[in-house]
């Protein structure tokens, strides 16, 4: 298998080589996650990384992902987009925190929800 973060690597920039490589190690999620990146669409707050999906942003912590798919167990191109911007260093850096913009009530829903629904 080709890892595509070795090959990001070698090549040293996101051109269709490592975006081929990520799409064969990871499908259609890879391809999500490479576009973004390449569309400048990973943001780096004080807090969190932000990636902006197709209709929505989502706020990544290491393999945590705000989105409804991550918080399923669904392995979301999110977090591997962050993975990627980080690997080549492109992503765009708010000097503020994430968390004070908006989304600290949205958190609270899902620490409170969670153990609910698992009951
Ligand atoms: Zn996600």
């Amino acid at each position: 298998m080709i890892h595509p973060f070795q090959v990001l690597k070698r090549e040293g920039t996101l051109n269709e080589t490592v975006r081929q490589a990520f799409i064969g190690a990871y499908g259609k999620r890879g391809a999500e996650a490479f576009d973004a990146v390449l569309d400048g669409r990973v943001k780096k707050y004080r807090d969190y990384f932000v990636v902006v999906g197709n209709t929505d942003e989502y706020f990544i912590e290491g393999d945590f992902c705000s989105c409804a798919a991550s918080r399923y167990g669904v392995d979301c191109w999110h977090t591997l987009a962050v993975k990627i911007a980080e690997a080549a260093g492109k992503y765009e850096t708010y000097d503020m925190w994430y968390y004070l913009h908006g989304v600290d009530e949205e958190e609270e829903d899902y620490s409170s929800a969670a153990p609910q629904t698992e009951q």
